[in-house]
């Protein structure tokens, strides 16, 4: 069976089943065009607040899913694999957030999205890539403080105290995404004088060192977005994100040219999803094994800082 009849296959079963299917920018492009929704977190979440059918199919890590969870406690939330999980959030506990807590007693805790439902629970607000020099900036004035406490990612916390100057508190000072902090100044010098004239995008989870060096600094949205508006004489574009979001662009705006800024910008753990496993889910939709549900006293503390963030953005 090709590639595409499979795709048919799963098309057809998804409307008979009545399953709706999410999937992150950076999955495996063939699980993207039979998704119901393509985006990054924050565009995923809003859609997920808003979604009417009982059964929902969530391609991307483990956290995304918990979040779809909170937001659809009524639904059943299944992962293609379980095994897709994001070592950024392995980097913060509910522990290690409490004792951040006892330390700064008047610091209101932000929490990006790529965290575990336990460690949502113990915040004030969340934040994506997308909003979280706003989501500090309101979060500052609502509290009157000039700081924060910022976790898991030490570089996005840094990039939105740089933008904001609300002084982020790194929670912990080694959080890192491996994709975007293995992107090392070298590689955009190196590119830079292959491809001269080329717009120079990267992540906001890449170093200060890195993002220096850029033309854009942006969320992978922000990224979409900055391409789509480009004028048509803006044609090359070298991008410093996983390699999904390459994909993508390349199949949405053909009149351009992509570059990775480097090779091999693989989230090995947002890959472990394919067409074969979300088929066997269509087919065994009450297959437990595969349902993400979050505890109930977890999601109601947890909520609450989600949907602070949605109202923010
Ligand atoms: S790209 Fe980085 S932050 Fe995103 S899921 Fe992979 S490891 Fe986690």
């Amino acid at each position: 069976m090709t590639t595409k009849q499979l795709q048919e296959e799963l098309l057809t079963l998804k409307k008979k089943n009545q399953v709706t299917i999410l999937a992150h920018y950076y999955q495996p492009i063939e699980i993207q065009e039979i998704a119901d929704y393509v985006g990054d977190s924050l565009g995923l979440s809003q859609k997920v607040s808003k979604i009417n059918s009982e059964y929902l199919i969530f391609a991307g890590v483990d956290f995304m899913a918990e979040t779809a969870s909170i937001l659809n406690q009524d639904k059943h939330v299944l992962i293609p694999n379980y095994e897709s999980c994001c070592p950024m959030a392995a980097f913060l506990t509910p522990e290690l957030v409490r004792e951040f807590k006892n330390e700064y007693p008047d610091l209101p805790v932000v929490v990006y999205v790529n965290s575990t439902a336990t460690v949502k629970a113990e915040s004030d607000i969340c934040c994506t890539s997308s909003n979280a020099v706003k989501v500090v900036n309101n979060i500052g004035i609502e509290f009157n403080v000039e700081s924060v406490l910022f976790g898991p990612d030490a570089n996005l916390a840094d990039y939105t105290e740089q933008i904001s100057g609300i002084r982020c508190i790194p929670m912990p000072d080694i959080g890192h995404c491996y994709v975007h902090s293995q992107i090392k100044p070298e590689h955009l010098m190196e590119m830079r004088k292959k491809f001269p004239h080329a717009n120079l995008l990267v992540h906001p989870e890449c170093t200060r060192k890195v993002r220096e060096l850029a033309d854009f600094v942006g969320s992978t949205a922000h990224m979409y977005y900055k391409v789509k508006n480009s004028s048509s004489n803006d044609i090359d574009f070298i991008i410093g994100t996983e390699i999904g979001l390459i994909q993508r662009m390349t199949q949405d705006f053909p009149e351009k040219n992509f570059y990775p800024v480097m090779d091999k910008l693989i989230c090995y753990n947002m890959k472990k999803h394919n067409l074969e496993l979300i088929k066997y889910l269509l087919e065994n939709l009450d297959d437990k094994t595969f349902e993400v549900k979050v505890p109930a006293e977890i999601a109601k503390r947890a909520i609450k800082p989600i949907e602070k963030m949605l109202d923010f953005s």
